[in-house]
């Protein structure tokens, strides 16, 4: 009889811890074992062969990680609705939060606009391939799935040699948001790709560290004067002087609260954030070095960090300090802001304090990445 007892005693605990990892495994997605290829930049005759392995795991309604001019992607058939709720599912992304469509050649935006307008052509004649994505009125055959649910859809052509032979292999357009789990810093390599989604998605293609490093400027046409939704390295000057007036949208500059609803609805959320507490320091430099040098101290050095460029970095001695690159050549500052900020998880930094930059030019697109990861936490001194 105790026997007996004990048999079903052990049965039920098996059957528990069973359900248990069941519910863990559904919670954080089926398990599944990355592939990870190197791609080299001219693309071998045998790496051509990955690239076509994966776009025939798009066209089968799987997910593809690959390397943009901008950061990585994560790539899913644009116009199956399962492989964009895949995305959503690998990302942990709010499904509101609509993906852009990335295609290889001009011509294949037409199928997915109801009307693709002048101003559209003329930008993707400046621009494309690069970073600007466009929003247009979505056209039927583009699932709302994709776009979280809106009448637009978001449309890019990445100027990256592996990103468009995947996208032409493939012969669908690929809908493609950061290759990061929400909220997390956006990934410039592929080992941050396989940091966030291995066991996730099926493949990553690694072309090696991008270019750029931070997002596209994201405009949008659909309405009587094109609206900056999003800054990127095609900055506001750069879009005036083709299209005369551009317009910004007021959300962008401001901390998301009240009836200020940003139009890119993924500016809405926490982002590009490390897990330790980030502030931006900005004025007269040595007075910057002075107050983060003062506000650094009051922590213990393990858990401080310290982002800086090359003109200060000599100003600081304290914690983990890491220079991004140089304020005479801000390309190299996008370059590596979001390493930088990885970097900081990785040393498991509590408190992180960076150096702002000036809003002109590129520094626009920065100074939006960083206000954000520092939900707007600011001193000036
Ligand atoms: P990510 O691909 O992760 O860089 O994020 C894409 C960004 O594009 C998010 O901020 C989205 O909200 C924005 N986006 C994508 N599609 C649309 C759309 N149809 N209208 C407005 N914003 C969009
Ligand atoms: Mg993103």
């Amino acid at each position: 009889m105790p026997y007996i007892y004990f048999y079903w005693t052990k049965v039920c605990i098996w059957c528990i811890i069973y359900i248990c990892i069941s519910m863990y495994k559904n919670e954080a997605g089926a398990m599944m074992e990355t592939r990870i290829y190197k791609i080299g930049e001219d693309i071998s005759e045998s790496e051509y062969d990955y690239i076509k392995e994966a776009a025939g795991v798009i066209r089968d309604g799987g997910l593809v990680a690959f390397p943009t001019e901008t950061v990585y992607g994560l790539g899913g058939d644009a116009l199956n609705p399962e492989s964009s709720r895949r995305i959503y599912g690998a990302k942990g992304r709010p499904s509101d939060n609509p993906l852009i469509v990335h295609i290889a050649d001009f011509e294949d935006i037409y199928p997915l606009a109801r009307k693709v307008p002048d101003i559209a052509v003329i930008l993707a004649e400046k621009f494309w391939p690069g970073p600007l994505t466009m929003i247009l009125k979505k056209s039927g055959i583009v699932p709302y799935e994709t776009t979280g649910g809106l009448d637009t859809v978001a449309v890019r052509l990445p100027d990256n040699r592996i990103a468009c032979a995947l996208i032409r292999e493939a012969g669908v357009p690929v809908a493609a948001p950061s290759a990061n789990r929400s909220g997390k810093p956006s990934p410039t390599t592929a080992q941050h790709v396989y940091g966030d989604l291995s066991g996730k998605i099926d493949v990553i293609l690694d072309g090696g560290a991008v270019s750029i490093g931070i997002e596209s400027t994201i405009i949008d046409l659909t309405g009587d004067i094109p609206v900056i939704l999003r800054p990127g390295y095609i900055n506001q000057d750069m879009l005036n002087d083709i299209l005369g007036d551009v317009a910004r949208d007021p959300a962008i500059d401001n901390k998301v609260e009240g009836d200020i609803k940003p139009k890119a609805p993924g500016m809405m959320y926490r982002h590009y954030a490390p897990e330790g507490e980030l502030m931006i320091v900005e004025g007269e430099i040595s007075a910057v070095s002075d107050k983060i040098n003062e506000l650094a101290g009051m922590y213990d050095e393990s858990v401080v960090g310290i982002i800086t460029t090359t003109e200060n970095r000599e100003r600081y001695d304290y914690g983990t300090v890491v220079c991004i690159g140089s304020r005479e050549n801000e390309i190299t500052i996008a370059h590596n802001l979001y390493a930088a900020l990885r970097k900081m998880d990785e040393c498991k930094i509590k408190h992180i304090f960076i150096e702002g930059f000036s809003n002109e030019g590129l520094g626009d697109a920065i100074m939006n990445r960083i206000m954000k990861a520092a939900g707007h936490k600011v001193l000036k001194v």
